[in-house]
């Protein structure tokens, strides 16, 4: 279980995650990280990525986590979760790299959380390495939500965990892309549900081998 230290350092981060659903993503990780490490899409400023070094430093394991942090459509500014304070002022564009540095650092997860920095595909398309556990919540329109499935799913062992944020069916809650992508991994027969905290789904790779793609 979490520390009240570090959920301490996950309060104290911006980020887009009520407690119970981060409080299930810890929870999955600390099952799954014995069976290899664990990657996130959509690093924001360390909120989830702390949630998930948690576990990693109770159990052992290694965390990646991949961003441009250049942030998403609705990140950007005159768009509803634009955040002044993450601009950086010489490029006028979002940088959250500083805030999730020193949130990993408050935290004490450096050995455990490893930042990426890049585009999804561009990082995905040269990744070799199986895991325990994919978490997407990077951008969320259907071409971003799809490609991270695509290009990270096929990366999950038998038995990992795929866990997806901002999954709302009923259309009047929030964006569809991530509900399609759950469609997909569970429709496509290689996922099972496993469970659900609010908008938090957790499936579980059935079939398959890790390097297989998943269609
Ligand atoms: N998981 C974070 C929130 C992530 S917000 C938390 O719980 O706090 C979504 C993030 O995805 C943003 O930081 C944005 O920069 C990133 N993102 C969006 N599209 C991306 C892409 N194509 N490649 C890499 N990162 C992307
Ligand atoms: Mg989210």
């Amino acid at each position: 279980m979490i520390s009240d230290e570090l959920l301490a350092h996950v309060r104290a981060t911006k980020g887009f995650m009520p407690e119970e659903e981060g409080l299930l993503l810890n929870r999955t990780a600390l099952e799954q990280l014995v069976h290899g490490p664990a990657l996130e899409v959509g690093t924001y400023a360390g909120k989830s990525a702390i949630l998930l070094g948690a576990a990693a430093q109770e159990v052992g394991g290694t965390i990646f986590t991949v961003d441009h942090h250049r942030g998403s459509e609705e990140n950007q500014a005159g768009w509803e979760h634009h955040d002044t304070e993450l601009v950086d002022p010489e490029l006028g564009l979002m940088d959250t790299l500083p805030f999730f540095r020193r949130a990993i650092a408050r935290a004490g997860l450096e050995d455990q959380v490893v930042a990426v920095i890049g585009k999804s595909t561009t990082v995905s398309a040269l990744w070799r390495t199986p895991l325990s556990l994919l978490f997407i919540d990077g951008g969320h329109s259907e071409v971003h939500a799809h490609n991270d499935y695509a290009g990270w799913a096929p990366w999950l062992i038998n038995g990992g965990c795929l866990v997806i944020h901002d999954v709302f069916p009923e259309p009047a809650d929030g964006g569809q892309a991530p509900y399609h992508v759950f469609r997909r991994a569970v429709d496509g027969g290689d996922f099972a549900e496993v469970e659900t905290v609010g908008s938090m789904r957790v499936l579980r790779r059935s079939l398959g081998q890790a390097g297989d793609p998943v269609t």
